[in-house]
């Protein structure tokens, strides 16, 4: 695809920024640094009318589904968000290399999804820091475009995720999907709940998302021949 080639070369032009901003001492915090400015808007859609939606995984990476989760995305040519633990980061650096060999975009969800709701900001920084500087350390020069607090327990999370340059990620669409209710129930779910512009909340991690992942390769070509498109969550 076209746009991965340009996110390909995008990376290598964002490593190289950032080996000159060490040497003048000028790299953000957030490291790769965002394509816009983030403030702490907790975006929950495309920002684009019509039949769009944005497919974001949370709580991965995990061994069990997030590379079954990339193959069925890579067979339908869908983008998507991927909101990821530290600590998984760590036990699983080779999965976050494919999530963004393959185009898609990550997002900080903290290093063992605390609950930051009562966090100071500085505790909370320091958290966000350590998750991305394990990002960084398994996809050197990846951007961490995005940040979304576990559970949607914000407190002051979302201007701290804006101060160190990523957009606070919500959701519009949530279908319960580590309930396991089974992947005829998540496709009615999907089917019935997909709304213009909408972030949809899914998981390939924190748990067995085998239903997710079948739900997913049902879902997408639905959508698609209904005419919806997938796309990146912004600001509208
Ligand atoms: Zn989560």
């Amino acid at each position: 695809m076209v746009n991965r080639g340009f996110r390909r070369r995008r990376g290598r032009v964002c490593a190289g920024l950032l080996a000159v901003g060490l040497l003048f001492g000028a790299v953000s915090s957030a490291q790769a640094g965002p394509r816009e400015s983030a403030d702490a808007t907790i975006v929950d859609s495309t920002g684009r009318a019509g039949r769009t939606a944005a497919l974001t995984f949370d709580d991965g990476p995990d061994p069990r589904n997030t590379a079954r989760m990339l193959d069925v995305l890579d067979e339908h040519h869908v983008e998507a968000v991927f909101c990821l633990w530290g600590e998984h980061v760590r036990q699983h650096p080779e999965l976050v290399r494919r999530i963004v060999a393959e185009g898609h975009t990550l997002c900080n969800h903290t290093m063992r999804h605390e609950n930051m709701s009562t966090w100071s900001p500085a505790a909370i920084r320091q958290n966000l820091r350590a998750t991305n500087a394990a990002i960084h350390e398994a996809a050197p020069g990846a951007e961490v475009r995005y940040f979304r607090a576990p559970n949607g327990a914000w407190g002051e999370t979302p201007r701290v995720a804006a101060e160190l340059g990523m957009q606070p990620l919500g959701w519009r669409l949530s279908v319960g999907d580590w309930n396991r209710p089974g992947a005829d129930v998540l496709v009615r779910r999907l089917r019935e709940g997909i709304a213009p512009g909408g972030v949809v909340l899914l998981h390939d991690g924190g748990g067995d998302r085998g239903q997710t992942v079948e739900a997913v390769s049902r879902f997408v070509p639905w959508a698609r021949e209904a005419g919806w498109e997938f796309t990146l969550p912004a600001r509208g």
